[in-house]
């Protein structure tokens, strides 16, 4: 395949190139663009029936019976009307023009025009020429042409150290078949260079003068490590520009050693830098030469933000993971970079966060994920689920490159560009920074993975912290480690806990409780401890309820059977147990489940609790879960994995 695509494109001019990889990739533009065709064949035999008179009925027998529309168009475009026989040559400009037209053209009104145009192009088409532009039309090229496979073409292509290694060895003498190989090179240059290196390989029985075969080895192989540094820097300019057609014509244009220059754009989202995983914070520790910056991994989407300045104000993309321009579904975010911008063009990392609006905590990824694509009640979505970017990198800023800087000084950047922004998370602001911590012990590093999980996150990262901690983009490297509780522990049991402790609800909650502190029965010294602030899973009406439920109960202060390190704006007395459901048992500094000085600071926590609807009237307070299920459930949840 790539030798193909290299004699296709090996000769063409720089414009013509362009477009050709657009057409062999069934693009219209860069896929972060989100522009695509995908014409509904209907169309395109309507247009074939203008043109040839040939019935709607017949040419949809006939897309039926031959299986594919390019085939189908390729044998009926034959029997065009005499009037449209005076045609001008296509040419791929006009073609690719075309496409692009009738891809961006969008509504109903539309469809007229897209016909229109299709007829145009089918009428001075050639059977074959019908055939390839009725399959792009219907995005159904499927030549499934990688974009490492053109990645390698283009090392090959703009390779000029081929072309001096073909001059070098064209004075050697190396047989007929290696002399062969040799003119070939010139527009061919894989194949016959691969082909060259094996009968150059073989040390027996191979013809050539030993003296000429050993130089001759040394070129080839100069040329096998050029085209793998050219290579390298072509990826390297995909991963900051995902563009593979505008590459190929900037090195046709500019000259192949100026793929270097290609960079980091505001409006071109770059491929994400990924970690790779660990089994233990030692082991990270190790990887990492002793120290490290732990971060909070926060369980979200991810968004690359552009930020850029313009005469009329702010300008503000969102891009996904997957670089597809999500700035629509999140206006809530672009407001907030928005207002709290202060630079040039920047481009910034972070992750989206959903928060829970009473207890400010943060709410399982799940509850975000509802937003994506909704676009007719995305407001009131917006409303419901307010979420809190917390940003971790800079990957430009006043439109400057940083990716090839070391990490901390890409972090600093952050608040330079977001003057009051901070670590903890603000309902308000919406905006804060990744918690981060320089970690260079096992304890300590730890003790940060369990506040992580306390505080609802998934996990850590580790980032390196070295002089080469660059943002490598679109790879998976060392230099970012991830290390995360495995979620396959999610509890499948529910747990019955006793209502201890309430907090006054704020906004629609105003007037009832907000969240509840809610314990478990420790048997063996008999009393209650906390396990979890439970805010999610209420409805109005149980709120409402729990109001007059609890009502009897309240106190001034906590009893003494009551072991809690979290203070309430009420307490209880232990009568009322609530059903609960969670994702994981994880350990707390600031619960009292199971908790012994003696052994270490933490107690157990339930991480996302919520509350399932059931009120267990049936049980009353000491039938309630009891620490040592507690400690069963942690047992059994598989411990920490990657
Ligand atoms: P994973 O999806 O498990 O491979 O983990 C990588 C993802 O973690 C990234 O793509 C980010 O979306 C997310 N993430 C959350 N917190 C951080 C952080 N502090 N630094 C980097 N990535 C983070």
């Amino acid at each position: 395949m790539t030798d193909e695509i290299i004699s296709l494109l090996y000769e063409i001019d720089p414009e013509d190139l362009y477009i050709s990889i657009r057409l062999i990739r069934g693009e219209v533009g860069p896929g972060y663009e989100g522009v695509d065709l995908g014409i509904a064949e209907k169309l395109i035999l309507k247009a074939v029936n203008m043109i040839t008179s040939i019935g709607e009925d017949e040419l949809s027998n006939e897309r039926k019976r031959i299986g594919d529309i390019g085939d189908t168009l390729e044998k009926v475009i034959i029997r065009k009307n005499q009037a449209s026989l005076f045609s001008e040559p296509l040419s791929m400009d006009r073609v690719f023009n075309n496409i692009q037209k009738i891809a961006r053209k969008e509504g109903r009104a539309s469809q007229d025009v897209k016909l229109k145009i299709i007829v145009e192009m089918l009428n001075d088409s050639e059977p074959v020429e019908a055939k390839y532009i009725a399959r792009s039309l219907a995005a159904k090229m499927r030549l499934g042409i990688s974009t490492m496979t053109v990645i390698d073409s283009l090392s090959y292509i703009f390779n000029t150290d081929i072309d001096n290694a073909v001059e070098a060895l064209s004075d050697l003498d190396l047989g007929e078949v290696g002399n062969g190989y040799v003119k070939e090179m010139i527009s061919h240059r894989t194949k016959p260079l691969y082909g060259l290196i094996e009968i150059l390989s073989k040390k027996k029985g191979c013809p050539i003068d030993p003296y000429i075969r050993e130089q001759a080895l040394m070129v080839v192989q100069e040329v096998r490590s050029s085209v793998s540094e050219l290579r390298e820097k072509i990826e390297r300019a995909y991963n900051v520009h995902p563009d593979l057609a505008l590459i190929a014509r900037s090195m046709a244009i500019d000259g192949p050693e100026r793929v270097i220059d290609i960079s980091v754009k505001a409006g071109v989202p770059l491929r994400s830098m990924l970690g790779e995983r660990s089994k233990s914070i030692e082991d990270i520790l190790l990887k990492m030469g002793g120290t490290a910056a732990f971060e909070y991994k926060y369980d979200g989407l991810r968004i690359q933000a552009h930020i850029s300045k313009k005469r009329d104000g702010v300008d503000v993309h969102l891009y996904s993971r997957q670089l597809e321009d999500i700035t629509e579904q999140y206006p809530d975010v672009v407001d907030v970079l928005k207002k709290r911008f202060s630079g040039d063009d920047c481009i910034v990392e972070g992750e989206c966060v959903p928060v829970d609006r009473e207890t400010g905590s943060l709410l399982p990824f799940q509850v975000i994920s509802r937003r994506r694509g909704r676009k007719f009640d995305l407001m009131k979505k917006v409303d419901e689920v307010p979420v809190q970017l917390v940003l971790f990198d800079c990957l430009m800023h006043n439109a400057e490159d940083k990716t090839l800087r070391p990490f901390m000084e890409r972090r600093g950047i952050l608040s330079v560009i977001f003057p009051q922004i901070s670590e903890e998370l603000e309902l308000k602001g919406g905006l804060s920074l990744s918690k981060m911590k320089i970690i260079n012990d096992i304890p300590q590093g730890e003790k940060f993975f369990e506040q992580a999980l306390e505080n609802g996150c998934e996990g850590i990262m580790a980032k390196s912290t070295s002089d080469t901690s660059f943002y490598q983009a679109g790879k998976r490297g060392w230099n970012w480690i991830k290390f995360k509780r495995d979620y396959r522990s999610e509890l499948n049991d529910t747990l019955d806990l006793v209502v201890m402790g309430g907090y006054h609800g704020s906004g629609k909650r105003r007037g009832l409780y907000g969240a509840l502190l809610m314990g478990v029965w420790n048997e063996n010294d008999r009393r209650y401890e906390t396990l979890c602030k439970l805010g999610t899973g209420f409805t109005d009406d149980i709120l409402e309820d729990l109001l007059d439920r609890l009502e009897p109960y309240k106190i001034n202060a906590p009893p003494l059977e009551y072991s809690a390190r979290m203070e309430a704006d009420v307490f209880f007395q232990p009568r009322v147990v609530l059903e609960v459901v969670g994702a994981e048992i994880s350990h707390s500094p600031i619960h009292t489940a199971g908790w012994k000085p003696s052994v270490d600071d933490t107690g157990y926590a339930l991480r996302f609790p919520r509350f399932t609807g059931r009120f267990r009237d049936d049980k009353g307070p000491d039938q309630a879960t009891t620490v040592s299920e507690v400690e069963r459930l942690y047992g059994l949840q598989n411990k920490r994995s990657i």
